[in-house]
């Protein structure tokens, strides 16, 4: 191969130092030389932000840095080199599956295989118990850099593999890695050897096409997680557990939420009363919240005549996501997948000035945007949607002064629903539309007011949309996901499309700024999401029923109802049986069942004295004696204040929060 032994580089350590070795030296070489005891936790090595592993030769000059079982990256390796332990055990179990890729991916690791028939959940367990077998056997991770022909001999009986090898480029480094008996063509990284490789888990197997194609054939794919430490696999086990029991899909039906049927259409949300009651909480929540920092409501319809979207550009950079058209009268007409070009016609109905500014311009707007049924999912992926879509138009002096209210408005939303909370700054990407200094200009105004109020924030390179920087929320559950939340925008570009102009003091036209902000986001995700973030177990402001009222015995009905009629006229979504059908056990289980916050037991005692028993959702064995009047303050103080839990619960809730 490649042989410049006279070549020297120079690796710049993490602490400045610098070190000059011979071209084609291995990282192993150079760590040992560093240190016995940085080999021995090594896992790979950093050159100028690229991992490679220790086996590999340095042809580079530039930032070098050990990775160990500390860095974030060096889990990427770990689970890559998981996949060629599970194939090492799959192809000593089942000699003659051919393999296909073997990627690490979020949280784990697949492997593909042509295999007669699919691996079963006994198959799993074997492969598992064999691929620790392979990990005991500190199986060194051998690296070969071969030719073409040397390659196509080694992989003679893998056709997969071959495949591959004739799409490599002329002057591709072609390597092998072998473990033991099982041999692959692959680029790397991998561990030192087999024994690093510890705590990792088979979790299921699905079909999956050869390249993705679905006119090749279906291979068995094997997927798998694989962690540095016991705990870290323990915790992700759990969290998976917990997303099966927390699933929207499985809480919305049996909590009677939402639905979807064929006869409507794929990906359209259908919301039932109960679903219903927690969006109408959700929007007069919001609908609150935005009135009181200033914004003005406005309503644009659901089909828009095309040409507005040629005017926006949506038309021709959307186009696959739109429905329609629809020809009306010789025009065609779209579902709007977008609410901005609405609200800017609002602006333009007429003569602005800067006195009018800024105006901040809120819809609950429906939009339409096709998606692919394969990736439907449930309420987070879905063809219609409801935004709580606001579009601000300022000076651009103005600009500090709106991104601080917008930070004020999505700490005061989601410090309600509980959820703590990242921030992202996307900066300009290659295709940025306008100058590098608009948008450094721009990139600066929101760092600084970032930085002004000690907000932690990161910082996305290039990952902006191509008109204007934006500041992107990731909201973090109950079981620790990230979820897609708020974000603002900023936006060059659709103000020059459409000519958006003001007068300013000077009384010439000025250009205004326009800033496009979700909260929720899609209502129909955020709810999906916060389904799962309380499992089903929602704050009593949200509840669907927010107390049951079950009495003991048919004689204290009339308390009861009494009680019901108390509860609704103080506002109180009370559920009560007046026609007593079930027996109150039944009641009782049904209400645990529905996760209905409270429940009051009336039993004769109780109603003699004016009392219930009052129970909580989450700790129903126990019970609090209260009066009726007070149970009444209690939950009206309780929903007042959109409280995360209630105040007198004597556990905390299911959700842990
Ligand atoms: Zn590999
Ligand atoms: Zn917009």
């Amino acid at each position: 191969m490649i042989d410049r032994p006279s070549d020297e580089l120079t690796l710049t350590l993490p602490d400045g130092s610098a070190r000059t070795v011979a071209y084609g030296t291995l990282p192993r070489d150079v760590v040992a030389s560093i240190g016995a005891g940085l080999l021995r936790a090594a896992v790979a090595v950093e050159l100028n932000g690229a991992v490679q592993d220790l086996m590999t030769p340095l042809r580079e000059s530039g930032s070098f840095k050990v990775l160990t079982e500390k860095d974030e990256r060096s889990l990427d390796v770990l689970r890559h080199s998981t996949a060629h332990l599970l194939a090492t055990a799959v192809r000593r179990l089942h000699p003659k599956a051919a393999i296909g890729f073997g990627p690490a991916i979020e949280d784990g690791f697949y492997y593909d295989f042509e295999v007669a028939e699919p691996f079963t959940p006994e198959d799993l367990t074997k492969i598992e118990n064999e691929m620790r077998r392979a990990a005991n056997e500190k199986l060194p991770f051998v690296r070969e850099e071969v030719d073409r022909k040397g390659a196509q001999a080694k992989f003679v009986d893998d056709p997969l593999k071959l495949e591959r090898l004739a799409e490599l480029g002329e002057d591709e480094v072609i390597s092998t890695y072998t473990d033991g008996p099982f041999i692959d063509l692959c680029r790397g990284p991998h561990v030192p050897d087999t024994s690093r490789i510890k705590h990792f888990k088979l979790m299921h197997t699905a079909g999956a096409y050869w390249r993705g194609d679905e006119h090749r054939q279906m291979l068995q794919r094997i997927y798998g997680t694989a962690w540095w430490n016991k705990e870290d696999l323990a915790a992700y086990l759990h969290r998976i557990e917990e997303a099966k029991r927390r699933d929207h899909r499985t809480l919305g039906r049996e909590l009677d939420l939402f639905s979807t049927d064929p006869r409507v259409g794929a990906g359209l949300i259908l919301w039932h009363p109960n679903g219903g009651v927690i969006r109408r909480e959700i929007e007069d929540f919001e609908r609150e919240l935005i009135m009181r920092h200033g914004y003005d409501i406005v309503y644009s319809p659901h089909i828009v005549n095309e040409k507005l979207f040629e005017i926006s550009g949506h038309l021709q950079t959307f186009r696959e996501n739109m429905f329609g058209p629809i020809e009306v009268e010789g025009q065609f007409y779209r579902p709007k997948p977008m609410n901005c070009p609405g609200h800017i016609v609002i602006y333009q109905s007429r003569q602005r000035s800067y006195r009018d500014l800024p105006i901040r311009y809120a819809e609950f707007g429906t939009v339409y945007r096709y998606e692919r049924s394969g990736v439907l999912h449930g309420m987070l992926r879905v063809r219609g949607f409801t935004q709580d879509d606001a579009h601000v138009f300022c000076t651009p002096e103005q600009v500090p002064l709106e991104i601080e209210r917008l930070l004020d408005l999505v700490h005061e939303m989601l410090a309600v629903f509980g959820y703590p909370y990242t921030i992202e700054l996307a900066t300009r990407p290659e295709n940025g539309l306008g100058t590098v200094e608009t948008w450094d200009r721009a990139v600066k105004t929101l760092s600084d007011v970032l930085n002004a109020r000690g907000q932690a924030f990161t910082i996305d390179e290039g990952g902006g949309a191509f008109y204007g920087p934006k500041l992107d929320f990731k909201l973090i559950d109950a079981i620790g996901r990230k979820w897609q939340g708020p974000t603002v925008q900023l936006d060059f570009n659709l103000p020059e499309r459409f000519q958006l102009e003001y007068i300013g003091s000077d009384n010439a036209q000025h250009r205004p700024v326009m800033l496009h902000r979700v909260l929720v986001g899609s209502m129909e995700r955020f709810v999906g999401g916060l389904i799962e973030h309380y499992a089903g177990a929602f704050p009593l402001w949200l509840a669907p029923e927010q107390i049951s009222v079950i009495p003991i015995t048919p004689d204290v009905g009339g308390a009861a109802a009494e009680l019901a009629h108390k509860l609704e006229a103080a506002g109180i979504r009370a559920g009560y049986d007046a026609e007593n059908r079930e027996d109150y056990r039944e009641r009782i289980k049904t209400a645990s069942k529905m996760k209905v916050p409270y429940m009051a037991i009336i039993g004769k005692r109780e109603a003699d004295a004016g009392m219930v028993a009052l129970r909580f959702r989450g700790s129903e064995k126990k019970q609090e004696i209260i009066s009726v009047d007070a149970l009444v303050e209690r939950l009206r103080a309780e929903i007042a204040t959109r409280a995360l839990h209630p105040a007198g619960a004597l556990q905390p809730p299911e959700n842990g929060l």
